[in-house]
């Protein structure tokens, strides 16, 4: 017989630390978000993918039986948190058949909800093979903005609905809050609301490009003068993005155009079945539909990490650059040129950056750009 390996438990703080560290080092994907569809029942004003959200490109969206294979590979890849997005899940027409698959293949599941398509029924389904979590959108509490922003009437009463069974549910879940220009003023109610389930209150202000590249989308935006004003009251409430706590200034350490850790453990998966390394990358994806998981993954993370700054922006030598959430993908769809930088995301580094050090910073727009020359 053979002798008795005894696996040590761990907490799962410690367990998650110990992974994403080794992870990183050995460029092992342990993390993988996978867009079900992009169908959705809603159409808010932000929204990136709702372009596709159309009957014409539905059958473009990969099979429930490619969506098997996927989680197959996936599993074989070692990937241990599974992300499911949309869209909106539930609107998947074989919604339960996949996560039923993906929970008996034993993947911590974290699922993306706008939380208005909870029923006694889907409720029920979840309760009896638990999520790891499910995050549930939440961007404000008056029923006329709710509806006006979703773009759907009814739709904050069916949030609501979706929520109090979600409350007795005894579920895990966590509230998302985006911060944007409309809903600025309501920051004390979302808190409350956060906080009445037992819960820690935080938002994020980023927004993105549509997928097809319209710009409409970031007139949502929280101005830079109201996030300074904001964030004196309300001091390290960013949620899900990055911390900047104890970060120091500097010039990158690399040209490379991707610095955010994009190609070392995490890989998106669109409703295309198209693979890249994270949401907001869009150009260089690989079809799943042609080459192996593995593969897509090792030529994914090749073009990403090969991909340099070619010339001089401020970009490439900005002393801010660990404060800013620039992506060169978004860069393209909003500037033209991937290299380039975004003002807003300068205005919102600057904002966090002399916040957290408590000094006065030149803009790294306004930085005389001579000396740096040399680098192109
Ligand atoms: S609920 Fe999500 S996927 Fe649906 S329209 Fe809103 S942001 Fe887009
Ligand atoms: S977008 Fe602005 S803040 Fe961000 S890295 Fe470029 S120059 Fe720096």
């Amino acid at each position: 017989m053979g002798e008795l390996r005894i696996i040590p438990r761990v907490p799962y703080g410690t367990f998650s630390e110990q992974i994403h560290a080794r992870s990183t080092q050995h460029q092992q994907v342990v993390k993988a978000q996978l867009e079900l569809t992009y169908r959705c029942n809603l159409h808010c004003r932000h929204c990136y993918t709702d372009p596709y959200n159309n009957p014409e490109f539905l059958p473009r969206e990969l099979t429930r039986d490619e969506l098997y294979r996927l989680l197959a590979e996936l599993q074989g890849l070692g990937v241990i948190w599974l992300n499911l997005s949309g869209g909106d899940i539930f609107m998947h027409p074989q919604f339960f058949d996949v996560y039923e698959h993906a929970y008996r293949r034993g993947f911590l599941l974290q699922l993306y909800t706008n939380g208005t398509l909870f029923t006694r029924a889907t409720i029920q389904r979840l309760q009896t093979m638990p999520p790891f979590t499910i995050d549930v959108s939440c961007h404000t509490l008056n029923e006329a903005r709710f509806d006006w922003f979703t773009q759907v009437p009814g739709s904050y009463r069916a949030f609501l609905r979706g929520m109090t069974l979600l409350r007795e549910s005894g579920l895990p879940f966590t509230l998302k809050t985006k911060l944007m220009n409309w809903n600025k003023d309501e920051l004390d109610d979302l808190r409350a609301y956060t906080e009445s389930f037992g819960q820690s209150f935080g938002y994020t202000t980023s927004l993105s490009p549509r997928l097809d590249g319209d710009c409409s989308s970031l007139t949502h935006r929280i101005s830079t003068e109201d996030l300074q004003v904001i964030g004196q009251q309300e001091p390290a409430s960013e949620q899900g993005e990055a911390c900047h706590a104890e970060v120091p200034l500097g010039r990158p350490e690399t040209d490379r155009l991707f610095r955010c850790g994009c190609g070392t453990n995490t890989i998106h998966i669109n409703a295309w079945g198209e693979l890249s390394t994270c949401t907001f990358q869009y150009e260089t994806r690989v079809s799943l539909r042609q080459v192996s998981l593995r593969e897509a993954v090792a030529r994914a993370f090749t073009q990403v990490q090969n991909l340099r700054y070619q010339r001089y922006t401020p970009c490439r030598s900005c002393t801010v650059h660990q404060f800013c959430d620039k992506q060169p993908s978004q860069a393209r769809w909003e500037m033209g040129d991937r290299q380039a930088p975004i003002p807003y995301d300068c205005d919102v580094a600057m904002a966090r950056a002399e916040s957290t050090l408590h000094q006065t910073l030149v803009h790294p727009l306004k930085r005389p750009s001579q000396g740096e020359q040399h680098t192109s």
